[in-house]
């Protein structure tokens, strides 16, 4: 595709002017206005000097405010920089500065981990915006600026320095200055989930993005434009949520049904009945915890017909449950990752699905698995997943020997190393063993701790559960089960275990259990931190 993604917006609300492109909290935005009001953020963007190339951090939940954030920002020809509102103050401020954000676009509730930290981050302006902003009562543009701080909403004088978002675009009008981008330009750095150490920005570019939407819209062989209806739970400020719930549904016309918080199952339920969602991109657990949830039974949710899952394993189990629960709604599984705009791989939505496996390469991704010293190996063997195609970045922001690492030029092609280890069968299918660095050594024996979640997943009392290595002085690393039980359910640690040496060889079974009442943590994209179990783990060992 040679648009850049501010075209393609522009290219929809020509095709679909009165159709609605958000609805959100009872208020629908058509595409006509969605490209408006990007136009008008774009100009007073222009207006406060900010220059094609700058970098904007946005720093919102899914509203109607961030699309228009995000293609406002493209439109000056500025990088957008996906910044997640959980993060903590340090975080935010080693986020600013790696970046080097002039600018950030911030929802109110935030606004005190910015405070905190506004003296050593290189940000000159602040444009703050409430949910209010979205809603259709009449604005008294006159409000004040109101920010959450320890607690409690304080004012915060207008400044040059902190600036009001509705206010910016009620005295704007459409028509930013033309600011030429290439589609081989740098739109967004997303930064990396960090389950693996510090945070790193992938550059992509509006083609690696608009490659990967144009992926998923030839991949959904019967997507009707300009008829669809998104269910956009999982966060824009991610990528996965970015290319499959937002620019997929702007480049077909469809209307994105917003859900702020993933989170909230009773809010997620109750907007895919109130808007018919035909389309459902998710997670593992989101899916699983829709299964679960007391009020699902309440909610017609049969409107949903296709369904992506990307991001962690989908255990067959939730994928059976889902499909029951809403009337046989097509659930696949895919797989990506950020620095491939992300999806690589997907099952076929209306060909044969394989249990276990995440498909096969997306239209245009090449895909191989490598051995040790740089070899293709056999079918069948484990080695690790390369990938190459228009979706894969550009590279680390101002990190060469990270981008050195994990992009390498080989068989005639710049393949991206994805740290994940797998399989390929003889038709073609890929299935993700684990990643690399999981890996757990038990008496010299390689432990995938996805294996040992998969059977304590399909253990009856088991809601959630993760697998993680500890040292042990004889075999050097065992397993060790951190588990969620269902409501109401009970199991004992000697249960647990031995369910699971019923399932598996003896030393990747658990050798210990540990029971939590709460939610295991979970990243923004809401993947089990895995990590941070192990560390809590060793801590109380
Ligand atoms: P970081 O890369 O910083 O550790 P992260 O895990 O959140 O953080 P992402 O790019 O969001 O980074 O996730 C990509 C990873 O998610 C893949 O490398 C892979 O390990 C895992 N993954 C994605 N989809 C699947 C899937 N269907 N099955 C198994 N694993 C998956």
């Amino acid at each position: 595709s040679t648009l850049t993604l501010p075209q393609m917006l522009e290219r929809s609300a020509q095709r679909y002017p009165d159709r609605v492109a958000t609805g959100f909290l009872g208020a629908n935005t058509t595409y006509r206005e969605l490209w408006q009001s990007a136009q008008k953020l774009a100009l007073a963007l222009q207006k406060m000097g900010v220059k094609p190339g700058d970098r904007v951090s946005v720093m919102l939940p899914n509203c109607p405010q961030f699309v228009t954030a995000f293609f406002g920002t493209l439109l000056a020809g500025a990088v957008v920089v996906n910044t997640s509102p959980l993060y903590v103050a340090d975080e935010l401020r080693h986020q600013l500065n790696d970046s080097g954000s002039e600018t950030l676009i911030m929802l109110d509730t935030f606004y005190s981990r910015y405070a905190e930290i506004q003296d050593s981050v290189p940000v000159k302006r602040v444009i703050v915006t409430g949910i209010q902003d979205a809603l259709p009562f009449p604005k008294n543009l006159l409000y004040p600026i109101k920010a959450r701080r320890e607690g409690t909403w304080v004012d915060v004088p207008a400044s040059a320095h902190v600036l009001q978002y509705a206010r910016l675009l009620k005295f704007q009008s459409p028509t930013p200055a033309p600011a030429p981008r290439e589609p081989g330009d740098l739109a967004l750095l997303q930064y990396t989930g960090g389950t693996t150490g510090t945070p790193k920005g992938a550059m992509l570019s509006h083609l690696n993005l608009m490659a990967n939407a144009e992926q998923g819209r030839v991949w959904m062989t019967d997507l009707k434009d300009g008829q669809e209806v998104t269910l956009a739970a999982i966060p824009f400020f991610h990528v996965y949520g970015m290319t499959v719930a937002m620019n997929l549904s702007i480049m077909t016309g469809a209307t994105m049904a917003l859900v702020p918080n993933a989170r909230d199952i009773k809010m997620v339920l109750s907007q895919i009945e109130a808007s018919g969602a035909t389309l459902f991109p998710g997670v593992p657990t989101l899916y699983n915890a829709i299964n679960n949830h007391p009020d699902t039974a309440k909610h017609d949710l049969t409107s949903i017909r296709a369904c992506i899952s990307g991001s962690a394993p989908l255990l067959l189990e939730t994928a059976r449950k889902f499909r029951e629960i809403t009337g046989g709604a097509n659930l696949v599984e895919g797989y990506g990752l950020t620095e491939a705009s992300p999806i690589t791989h997907t099952n076929p939505i209306f060909g044969q699905q394989r249990e276990g496996s995440i498909g096969l390469p997306m239209p245009g991704v090449d895909s191989i698995v490598v051995g040790e010293d740089g070899e293709i190996v056999p079918v069948g063997e484990v080695g690790e997943l390369w990938v190459a195609g228009p979706n894969i970045m550009l590279g680390y922001w101002q990190r060469p020997d990270a981008t050195a690492e994990t992009l390498r030029e080989a068989y005639g092609k710049t393949w991206l190393l994805t740290g994940d280890m797998a399989t390929m069968d003889e038709d073609g299918y890929f299935s993700i063993v684990d990643r690399k660095k999981d890996l757990i050594l038990v008496g010299g024996h390689n432990v995938y701790p996805r294996e040992v979640d998969e059977v304590l997943n399909a253990h009856p009392a088991v809601l959630e559960a993760a697998a993680v290595g500890l040292p042990d002085e004889y075999r050097g690393e065992s397993v060790h089960a951190v588990v969620h039980l269902k409501p109401g359910m009970k199991a004992t640690e000697a249960e647990i275990i031995a369910y699971c040496r019923q399932h598996l060889s003896a030393y990747k079974a658990p050798r210990s259990v540990e029971f939590r009442d709460e939610e295991l943590p979970k990243t923004a994209a809401m993947k089990i931190l895995r990590r941070q179990l192990a560390q809590e783990a060793r801590e109380t060992q």
